[in-house]
């Protein structure tokens, strides 16, 4: 069966994880275009996303936890829309709870870092190349020059922390994101940085040659795949409790004779 929709024009980090999670998956999201109905952790990641955004877009003696707190009715009026609303069913109680659930990793945001101090060469920084013949885009939530000079990484985690033996997968976007920007500016950041804001806990690693070749190597071949599985209008699914856990197509994938396990 040949795609109606055409190939999506680049392939981005969480695009990647979805594909490597279930080419299914990929097929569904990214050339299906099946619209993924949002979830209380989804809104609430895009609206604390939202209020660290606005808050790095003030000059950096104006960023202040006041003024933090101050842009969380523009994150209603924007990322509540009705439709979100609606696919989350967010009562009055949810609302009390999301503004509470923001509140606190404000305050402890602030007990990570002092946005005063810090100098960002990008909030919400879109970067797109094409490594050998692939086209790569992502957003990066923030990429700071240290004090030395040195470019880092620096994503926001509104999820919890994961366990102590951090799994691969914990860094490996923002390593991808690491090969895009060597490839944009010719440098290559040292560090990725996750502030993990609802603990407030903040785990780095540097980021090496050899690591950020493999990323990008992975994502080159990955997209070779992708584009074979295109034309050959079928993207194999790879059903596994975790993979189709945190999936929105299971009833599809069922409906389908794919045999998703029970959540
Ligand atoms: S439900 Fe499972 S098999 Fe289906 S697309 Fe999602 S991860 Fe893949």
């Amino acid at each position: 069966m040949a795609f109606e929709q055409p190939l999506p024009k680049s392939l981005s980090p969480s695009r990647l994880a979805d594909f490597q999670t279930c080419p299914r998956r990929y097929q569904h999201a990214s050339v299906e275009r099946i619209a993924q109905p949002a979830s209380y952790a989804t809104a609430k990641g895009r609206f604390v996303h939202y209020v660290f955004e606005q808050l790095f877009a003030l000059d950096p003696p104006d960023r202040t936890m006041a003024a933090a707190r101050g842009f969380v009715p523009a994150a209603e009026e924007h990322i509540l829309t009705t439709q979100v609303r609606s696919e989350i069913n967010l009562d009055e109680a949810g609302l009390a709870q999301l503004l509470a659930e923001t509140d606190l990793m404000i305050e402890r945001y602030f007990t990570m870092e002092d946005p005063r101090t810090i100098t960002s060469e990008g909030i919400e920084m879109r970067v797109g190349v094409t490594i050998e013949d692939t086209p790569l885009f992502g957003i990066l939530d923030r990429l700071d020059r240290d004090e030395q000079g040195n470019l880092i990484i620096v994503d926001y985690k509104t999820g919890s922390l994961p366990n102590r033996n951090y799994d691969a997968q914990t860094f490996a976007n923002a390593e991808l994101y690491a090969a895009l920007c060597e490839e944009k500016f010719h440098e290559r950041p040292t560090k990725i940085r996750l502030l993990y804001v609802s603990q407030g806990e903040t785990i780095e690693r540097s980021v090496s040659d050899v690591v950020v070749k493999a990323r990008a190597t992975s994502a080159v071949t990955a997209w070779h795949k992708i584009k074979r599985y295109y034309d050959d209008g079928d993207f194999p699914a790879t059903p596994s409790k975790n993979a189709c856990r945190f999936c929105s197509f299971t009833e599809l994938c069922r409906s389908q004779g794919v045999p998703v396990p029970p959540r």
